[in-house]
């Protein structure tokens, strides 16, 4: 079933991007995207539907991660998390009618995203949430709304340039997160924290031999250390980033799948992607399609 909604009210506006914020993704020197809210949003959904009952209340709550610089990073002093995570967030919640200082951000770490939504703590997840089959038999996982591999994190001096280099080296990664099943597969070492800021410490201080996660997520932490931390060997993964929300609500997909596409046909999503992770210097990639949801 669709929703029928006026088209287009989604729409970024303003992106002023400073060239001094290039390779330090986690710092608010760069204006985020202006996100157009959908007036009347309440109107066009049907009654009963999760987006209803959001857009009456004028808010939700998005889990998203504050430690990830570029995918989702809450500074000590930042009132909001910044990050292509939570720009995602503004624009599904601006299309419900829900001002971003209406959004309630609440920190998922990569073990709790499944509990949060099953037990309602959140509304949606979008937090660097691979899509998998296992998960979907758990919760909901509309997209991919962006596409990365697993890769790895060294020291400067490192020496690791392949995958096989890692063979009986100790590698560190995130409980709950795919990073960690992958890595285990290729006879490292793994050692699993409850975030990737825990971990990234652990290569700095050369208590483990790398790290292993997204590329999207390493270049991040790369950046803000350009002269330590270098990211290294060709992903060994396809990390799909999908929406996370409730089997409860299953309505939910098409209109996340939806709001999604229109953000990748308006620009929205590329002035999302540029202010974020494009500020480590990756060029902005094609927008992946969208999976079919579930029949209902
Ligand atoms: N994308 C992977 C996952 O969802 C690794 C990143 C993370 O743990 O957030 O498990």
């Amino acid at each position: 079933m669709r929703f029928t909604r006026s088209k287009a009210f989604v729409m970024a506006a303003g992106l002023a991007l400073s060239l001094a914020a290039c390779g330090d993704a986690g710092e608010d020197d760069t204006d985020a995207p202006e996100v157009e809210v959908s007036e009347n949003a309440a109107e066009q959904f049907e009654d009963g539907t999760a987006m209803k009952e959001l857009a009456e209340d004028g808010a939700i709550t998005i889990g998203v991660k504050f430690d990830q610089p570029g995918i989702g990073f809450k500074g000590a002093t930042d009132d909001a998390p910044k990050g292509f995570d939570p720009e995602i967030g503004k624009i599904l919640a601006a299309d419900l009618g829900i001002p971003a200082d209406k959004i309630k951000w609440q920190e998922t770490i990569s073990d709790n995203r499944e509990p949060f939504l099953t037990e309602g703590q959140v509304d949606l997840v979008i937090a660097s949430y691979s899509i998998t089959d296992e998960r979907r038999t758990v919760v909901g996982q509309a997209g991919p709304y962006y596409v990365t591999g697993q890769q790895l994190l060294v020291r400067s001096d490192s020496d690791i340039e392949t995958i096989d280099d890692v063979k009986g080296m100790e590698v560190c990664s995130v409980t709950g997160s795919t990073s960690l099943d992958n890595i285990k597969a290729e006879g490292a070492k793994p050692r699993g924290f409850d975030t990737y800021s825990e971990c990234v410490d652990q290569v700095l201080d050369g208590t483990v031999d790398a790290m292993t996660t997204d590329g999207a997520i390493l270049l991040g932490y790369a950046a803000e250390n350009p002269d330590e931390l270098k990211v290294v060997v060709d992903p060994f993964s396809e990390e799909r980033y999908g929406v996370g929300y409730s089997l409860d609500r299953p309505e939910m997909c098409e209109w996340i799948s939806e709001t999604l596409t229109e953000a990748e046909e308006s620009g929205a999503w590329d002035e999302a992607f540029e202010a974020t992770l494009g500020q480590s210097g990756v060029e902005t990639p094609e927008p992946p399609a969208i999976d079919e949801c579930p029949a209902a």
